[in-house]
């Protein structure tokens, strides 16, 4: 594998608290602001009762379900992502309705700029120039996904930091710009683990299994809905070990490491989904990718 690193930088912010109090007694808080391509956490209070929050953040538009204290202060802790290709100043607006009174606040995020790597990659010329029928059967597989990728489940089944789901080093990123045989084509919208064919995969989280699969591009692969918007993928395993509609509890294992799909090796690519955007699942996980 030839691999180029053109440019690599990072602005990597931690530790940074951004808190509002709004007159109306809702507090929306983010304890560590994103780059582009990453998750951050956010956690809402409201000092009156309400049913759920109504999220507004980069066109995406949830409810987020409330837990009510007995002191009647309601409360959210959630994941929403910061869009790959965009940075700068952006406005997170939520809301919340309770006995006819409207309960509303914003918070201006800072999203930090952030380089990705740049690699060249060489694999089966099937993926390159992809025949009629791998295309028909590719944008099928696009809308099974997307349709899995919807999925919300108001039940939080997730902490932060997430467990490991093989115990291998990275080896490729998320948001590295591919070249494959000498063709830019795609970003590398997840994470790769290093790992031997037929190692096992662990849930990240405990989860519901929402699709099981075997891709064009992806190989087999499944698909696990951990609530609230946050849903993880483990694709180009060699066998599948389980089905749609499974319960896992975190570090279950969903299958074995191979090589299917679009590939150079056997590896575990990790997907992370946070309200159907695909982000860098290295934060959540307690990775860090940067050099
Ligand atoms: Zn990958």
């Amino acid at each position: 594998m030839k691999r180029i690193i053109i440019l690599f930088a990072i602005a990597f912010i931690l530790g940074i608290l951004m808190r509002t109090f709004a007159a109306s007694g809702l507090d929306i808080s983010v304890p560590s602001l994103p780059a582009r391509g990453q998750p951050f956490f956010v956690s809402v209070n409201s000092n009156i009762t309400v049913e759920s929050f109504h999220i507004k953040w980069q066109g995406i538009e949830r409810d987020i379900p409330a837990i009510v204290a007995d002191n009647g202060e309601s409360s959210a802790e959630f994941l929403l992502p910061a869009r790959y290709d965009e940075h700068g100043k952006f406005t997170l607006e939520v809301s919340g309705k309770t006995d006819g009174r409207k309960l509303s606040g914003s918070l201006d995020i800072d999203v930090a700029d952030r380089e990705y790597e740049h690699e060249e990659l060489t694999v089966d010329p099937k993926f390159i120039k992809v025949s009629k029928e791998n295309r028909e059967r590719a944008a099928k597989e696009r809308v099974l996904a997307g349709k899995a990728i919807k999925t919300f489940s108001t039940d939080k089944l997730w902490t932060i930091p997430f467990a490991r789901p093989v115990q291998g080093d990275i080896s490729d990123g998320y948001g590295i710009r591919r070249v494959f045989n000498g063709k830019p084509n795609s970003i590398h919208s997840g994470l790769d683990f290093r790992a031997k064919q037929g190692d096992e995969i662990h849930a990240v989280m405990d989860g519901t299994v929402v699709l099981t699969a075997d891709f064009f591009y992806s190989g087999r692969c499944v698909f696990v809905d951990h609530g609230l918007g946050v849903m993880t993928v483990y694709m180009h395993q060699s066998k599948l070990l389980v089905k749609k509609g499974d319960k896992l509890k975190t570090g279950d294992v969903v299958g074995l490491v191979g090589a299917t799909g679009r590939v150079t090796g056997p590896h575990l690519h990790l997907h992370l989904y946070v309200q159907g955007v695909a982000v860098d699942p290295a934060i959540p996980l307690g990775i860090k990718t940067d050099k």
